[in-house]
């Protein structure tokens, strides 16, 4: 069995389910920095997500006082209530406040397909579905660098580097038709965890048409080891087909 991790397209039309500026947003110009704007209005969008958008009421209470950062279990927890705004043009992408949304062709190949491995709730009325991975495992945290400063409140840190792209960087699910991600999250920017899968979820979505990304093999030891090898020669190496587009 091979396992993949999820890569999501970039969007220039950002998506909103838990902060209040979604109606703010839809009146102001597609393209950020604009000229035409005062500089504050342009720094202000282009902060990273959780650093400076306001919350809705509902998820104050979990965000950090002193960073605003938060958890995206915490987030799930809570719900989602309308107004969302999703202006996603492809069938599943992290919102521009860490909910990783899908729509309902997505959610039915899962459930058709009886993948397991998630939860979802309704993001508001919009029609699209929030998903968290339940499916937890161990992974090595060395992986991820923590680079400070850090916040004097919560502690977390103001990067964190660094992807899962190895096997023996994780312990692998026993079971097949699974979603999973790790136990640990690391409050990156966009989300606190990679979404990974099984061979024959990325299958399952490939022959059903989803779009939105693309899906990338862990390597084995013996790749790992290729690549080095052909690094040290001065040649680039990656192992052919380990890239599946959706
Ligand atoms: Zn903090």
């Amino acid at each position: 069995m091979n396992y993949y991790y999820l890569v999501e397209r970039d969007y220039s039309k950002p998506s909103w389910a838990v902060s209040e500026v979604s109606n703010i947003r839809k009146t102001l110009p597609k393209h950020f920095p604009n000229p035409a704007l005062p500089p504050a209005i342009n720094s202000f969008f282009s902060l990273l997500p959780y650093q400076k958008m306001p919350l809705k009421t509902q998820y104050m209470s979990i965000a950090c006082k002193t960073c605003g950062r938060y958890d995206d279990d915490a987030i799930f927890d809570l719900g989602f209530s309308d107004p969302v705004t999703i202006r996603i043009k492809v069938d599943f992408a992290h919102t521009d406040d860490r909910v990783f949304a899908v729509n309902q062709k997505f959610l039915d190949v899962l459930r058709k397909g009886k993948v397991e491995g998630f939860e979802t709730k309704p993001l508001g009325s919009s029609g699209w579905h929030a998903i968290r991975v339940i499916e937890r495992v161990d992974c090595d945290e060395s992986v991820m660098k923590l680079i400070g400063p850090f916040c004097k409140e919560c502690g977390r840190p103001e990067q964190i580097p660094g992807i899962f792209t190895k096997l023996e960087e994780l312990s692998l699910p026993s079971r097949s038709n699974v979603i999973f991600t790790t136990k640990t999250g690391l409050a990156k920017p966009y989300r606190d965890r990679t979404t990974f899968l099984t061979e024959d979820v990325v299958i399952l979505l490939k022959e059903a048409g989803i779009k939105g990304g693309w899906c990338h093999r862990l390597w084995t030891r013996e790749e790992v080891d290729k690549m080095d090898e052909k690094a040290k020669q001065g040649n680039k190496w990656k192992p052919k087909g380990a890239v599946i587009t959706l």
